[in-house]
């Protein structure tokens, strides 16, 4: 099923819980954030019944995501019950690595396919300034329980001019030494991004130029008809590294990524101001065929580009600047919608 563009619906992104164990200094910056109420956050069962209903739409590739997934109790039973359905291919893991040594074993037996780890500095002082948590060592537990358990797994950067932006080369080393690929991603003005601005931003371009002075020349890894949003490259040696450039030159025209929020909104854009009710009519015992045609029409709809719409944009600040427009609505934060 494709949307108006032609892109297939395939990888759905599930957050699990709107609510993270770190403050981020790129998504979560604010002291106080208004959180989903309890009552409205899907329970188990309705995420795996709309799970059921993607399924059948041509999903098949799902990540759990949030907010920091771990947060939400006995997340293993979910992937236990998301991967006895038929149909799905891959279904990974996003975390910030916190609570991932006490879980890894459980989330392999559960069924989990892949974990990705989001880890932005290696400097523990700079650790705590950017997430305002002294948990570098817990993250670095969490990165080699997972590496013990799946084997390869992947490590995502948010790059940072000012921040993090010299740690491109000791990433690099280090993700060589967990057996772990890494992927820089440049800093998106997406929602609670509040302290974005351009001149923050280290492109694609830059970063390829720092890693080809150090290392000689990097490769690009051609992938024909991938729809992955990182970009992959290769150095002398064989080392394989990603960039994720969806600021400044985004991949709208192949994504084929929507987002499910631990409420049950749908979003077709990580920067859509609106998105699908699920959970209402789902509550209010609509069928699984009234669900898959309200799923249909909403992709076969779809015409978003966010990213490139923003990147046309002349003049670019903080997508929603207005801090009370954040706080009316919680799901226009990346922390909500699931990144
Ligand atoms: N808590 C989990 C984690 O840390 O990976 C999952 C949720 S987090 C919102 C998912 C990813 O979004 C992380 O890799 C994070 O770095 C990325 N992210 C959040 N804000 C971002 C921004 N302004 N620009 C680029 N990436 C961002």
């Amino acid at each position: 099923m494709n949307d108006i563009f032609g892109r297939p619906l395939r990888n759905l992104r599930l957050s699990v819980t709107d609510r993270c164990n770190l403050r981020c200094q790129y998504c979560m910056p604010e002291d106080d954030y208004v959180w989903l109420p309890r009552e409205d956050v899907l329970h188990f069962e309705e995420i795996a019944a709309l799970v059921d209903v993607f399924l059948s739409l041509g999903i098949d590739k799902i990540r759990l995501t949030g907010g920091e997934p771990l947060l939400r109790r006995d997340v293993p039973a979910l992937v236990r019950m998301i991967t006895a359905k038929p149909g799905l291919k891959d279904l990974a893991l996003t975390t910030n690595g916190v609570l991932l040594a006490d879980q890894a074993d459980a989330l392999k037996s559960a069924g989990l396919g892949r974990i990705t780890v989001s880890l932005d500095t290696l400097h523990p002082d700079r650790f705590v300034k950017l997430t305002r948590f002294n948990q570098l060592e817990a993250v670095h537990a969490g990165i080699a329980a997972a590496h013990r358990v799946f084997g390869r797994l992947k490590v995502d950067t948010v790059v940072i001019r000012g921040v993090n932006d010299d740690e491109l080369i000791p990433l690099i080393e280090y993700a060589r030494s967990v057996d772990g690929e890494i992927r820089f991603i440049e800093y998106m003005d997406v929602g609670g991004a509040s302290r974005w601005s351009p001149d923050r931003v280290v492109s694609r371009r830059q970063m390829l130029d720092a890693l080809a002075r150090h290392y000689g020349e990097v490769v690009p890894i051609a992938e024909a008809g991938s729809s992955a949003p990182a970009e992959r490259f290769a150095l002398a040696d064989g080392t394989t590294f990603g960039i994720i450039s969806s600021t400044t030159s985004p991949f709208c025209s192949t994504c084929d990524r929507s987002r499910l929020t631990a409420d049950g909104m749908w979003y077709l854009c990580l920067y859509a101001t609106g998105g699908i009710d699920l959970r209402a009519p789902l509550r209010q015992g609509a069928s699984p065929d009234e669900l898959k045609a309200l799923i249909a029409g909403g992709w076969r709809a779809r015409a978003d580009r966010g990213a490139e719409e923003r990147l046309a944009l002349g003049e670019r600040r903080a997508f929603v600047p207005v801090q009370d427009l954040l706080k009316k609505d919680p799901h226009l934060e990346m922390h909500t919608r699931g990144g």
